[in-house]
């Protein structure tokens, strides 16, 4: 039970003074969610973006030409509209005149604003207007009591239509004033040695900033608040792991005689970084620890012979395997490379996919539950209800970040004791799999299978984009294969496709019948077929929407068009772009953009040209984007920092995961001093699961 210290901060945030129930519905809007309204504590952690420094209070001739300033002045002389023009009231100090402009102000407001003869302080940019000075609609306009309330540093915050920032920052100063006295959380000689105030002094310096560094994210109120954040985090995820290995450990003992049988069968030899990426999943296997690990590979860096050996490894030790990937073309592709290698080591592999004939899916079902299939491919069909186990030893979940958390926990639970394998091809930078994924083991295959060509990769205008159809039919005619990608097209999925028909058909009057489509709302037959087709080129030129990103293999497609490149992110990007150079002969990549590119755009096709490396271009990426969007919304299960900043703060990442280790490793169930302390931390920042996990135990 949450601890009644807390509830205040729970409270809905329409019950604060001065939140009528028309704010309430604001705040709701921008901070609740769908199934519960903005609460006190959501006020409070909407931090300030900036802020208005209003300290300065010159003389109207010292006034800085564009910036803010607070001035005190005399009223001389109101001048009303003639016509359409504004407003003007003007004013002067001993130094000089400033000129109040309003457009479309009622004139009796203005009045009783700006009594003539009268001295007021008014606030806001001054600007230079035919070299007289002028305030365009004073952000304040104050007498003397007034400019004694004016908040030195004026917070700003997001906000949604309708809602002023004056009305939010009265709320979240409300809101601060229902914050109760919690104990300090943070190790002592830690804390001191930071500098850091209080959980509740530094939200109060954030809401009521004194200078606009205090808002800095580096700054120390923000990493204070960060470092609370991503300490509960740490803390949550190591409770969950490690209730998830006390509950599920059984180790799988194998010779490798399999591994061996696959590896003979294969034409070629594994890389360094394969081989080592096997070798730590075989100590995890064997280990009476439950396997979670991670192995993260360019495209095409060969993670499916990986997670075969794995398979073979947990079939040896007498269990099944289960490999589920996020599209049908993708569960088909996989099924079809490990067949051949599978039955090579006399194992048996079915495919399950959404789409399989009555039939076919009662014989895989049967298979399954009474054991006598080894390995079962599939999409996530693989985890309806109905599909039972003998004795699941490993899932493998290719695209991991392509499935929600309960898909992919879902068919761990299809047996006892299930090692997990997630592969992705999206390298994430360092500082984000330890902050998303904790202390989930890693393997890196950094290195390429020999005898890849560097694929070349141009930027070109789409002004120019006869020039590249041109450059087409002649590559056509030696015999290349294309894949065209259509760009995203705002909205709906419907333009996409809109946009891949059109292009379709243009291509069509270049090079007739052999143009072929593929895109998402295509049934999965017609999308099938249209691969096969090209793959075994029937179809030279492939038009597709993104449907193609996710690992297809093509290994004779040796250009890739990209059109709308500046639409797409990088790690996209990287992806599509991964679908060409798999094979021996020369690859290229065009990068059709319509310019002007903005800044960001540009430099994203840069780093593209200058790299191939998926683990370079995933920082870059990073760096540009900032971490939020690197993951995006499709990396669901993936918990958003409300403060903290991975491009920022990643020594505080640092710092709060030996923080977290050493904790648990005294404290495992939170029951110490520090540590229920720091249940009132999970509970701020609601780490639920970790929560519940700290009751069952
Ligand atoms: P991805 O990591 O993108 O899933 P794949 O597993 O699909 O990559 O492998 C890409 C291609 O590289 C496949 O054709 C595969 O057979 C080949 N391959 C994998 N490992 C090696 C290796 N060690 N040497 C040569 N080719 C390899
Ligand atoms: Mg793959």
């Amino acid at each position: 039970m949450r601890p009644s210290l807390l509830d205040p901060l729970f409270a809905s945030a329409s019950a604060l003074p001065g939140v009528g129930p028309k704010t309430g519905k604001l705040l709701d809007r921008l901070l609740g969610e769908p199934d519960r309204p903005a609460r006190t504590l959501d006020l409070l952690l909407h931090l300030p973006l900036s802020g208005i420094d209003r300290r300065a209070r010159p003389k109207v001739a010292e006034a800085p030409i564009g910036a803010v300033s607070t001035i005190k002045v005399r009223v001389t002389e109101h001048r009303p509209p003639r016509g359409k023009g504004p407003y003007r009231v003007l004013t002067e100090d001993e130094t000089g005149d400033l000129t109040l402009i309003f457009f479309r102000a009622n004139a009796n407001w203005i009045e009783k604003l700006l009594p003539l003869g009268e001295t007021r302080w008014v606030s806001g940019l001054v600007e230079l207007f035919d070299a007289y000075r002028q305030m365009v609609h004073p952000d304040r306009i104050l007498d003397e009591a007034g400019l004694a309330a004016l908040p030195p540093v004026e917070p700003i915050y997001g906000l949604t239509e309708g809602l002023f920032p004056r009305v939010l920052a009265k709320a979240a100063a409300g809101a601060l004033a229902r914050l109760p006295q919690l104990p300090e959380w943070q190790d002592e000689k830690f804390f001191r040695a930071t500098g850091w105030l209080s959980f509740g002094e530094s939200l109060a310096r954030l809401h009521h900033p004194q200078t606009p560094q205090d808002l800095a994210p580096e700054g120390k109120f923000f990493a204070r608040l960060a470092y609370d954040e991503l300490l509960s985090h740490q803390l949550s995820l190591r409770l969950v792991r490690a209730k998830a290995q006390v509950l599920r450990g059984r180790p799988q003992i194998s010779d490798g005689a399999l591994a061996k049988r696959i590896l003979a069968a294969l034409p070629f030899a594994l890389t360094d970084d394969q081989a080592k990426a096997v070798a730590e999943i075989s100590a995890d296997l064997a280990s009476d620890k439950r396997m979670l690990r991670l192995l993260q590979g360019d495209v095409g860096s060969g993670k499916t012979v990986v997670a075969l050996l794995a398979m073979a490894h947990v079939i040896e030790a007498g269990r099944q395997a289960a490999l589920m990937a996020p599209t049908e073309i993708l569960a088909r592709q996989h099924f079809a490379t490990l067949k051949p290698l599978a039955e090579a080591a006399g194992l048996t592999i079915a495919l399950m996919t959404g789409r399989d004939k009555a039939a076919e899916r009662r014989a895989t079902l049967e298979g399954l539950a009474n054991g006598a299939l080894d390995i079962v491919v599939g999409t996530h069909a693989l985890v309806q209800e109905d599909v039972a186990f003998a004795r699941l030893g490993l899932a493998a979940i290719d695209e991991q970040h392509r499935f929600g958390v309960h898909q992919r926990l879902a068919l761990g639970e299809k047996g006892e004791a299930v090692d997990v394998l997630a592969m992705t091809a999206t390298p994430i930078p360092r500082t984000l799999a330890l902050a998303y994924f904790g202390d989930m083991e890693l393997s890196s295959l950094r290195e390429k299978p020999p005898g890849r060509q560097p694929i070349d990769t141009r930027a070109i205008s789409v002004e120019r984009i006869d020039e590249v159809v041109a450059g087409l039919a002649r590559a056509i005619k030696t015999g290349a294969r294309v894949y065209w990608v259509c760009p995203l097209v705002e909205g709906s999925e419907d333009s996409d496709l809109a946009a891949a028909q059109d292009r379709a058909e243009d291509l069509r009057k270049f090079f007739g019948a052999q143009v072929g489509l593929v895109h998402g709302q295509m049934k999965g037959r017609d999308k099938d077929a249209a691969m096969e087709d090209f793959s075994r080129g029937v179809t030279k030129v492939l038009v597709a929407t993104t449907v193609i990103e996710v690992g297809v293999n093509v290994p004779e497609a040796t250009i890739i068009v990209i059109e709308h490149a500046e639409r797409f992110g990088l790690a996209q990007l990287h992806q599509l772009r991964g679908r060409v150079g798999r094979g021996s002969e020369k690859s290229s990549c065009v990068l059709l953009y319509a310019g002007p590119l903005g800044e960001t755009a540009r430099a994203r096709l840069e780093i593209l040209r200058e790299t191939e490396d998926g683990f370079r271009i995933a920082e870059e990426d990073l760096r540009l984007r900032g971490e939020g969007e690197v993951l995006g919304a499709r990396q669901s299960g993936a918990p958003g920092f409300k403060i903290a900043r991975l491009d920022l703060h990643p020594d505080l990442l640092r710092a709060a995961r030996d923080d977290a280790e050493k904790l648990l490793a005294a404290d495992p169930d939170l029951t110490g001093e520090r540590g229920r302390k720091l249940r009132l931390l999970l509970y701020l920042f609601e780490r639920d699961t970790a929560l519940r996990l700290l009751r069952a135990g």
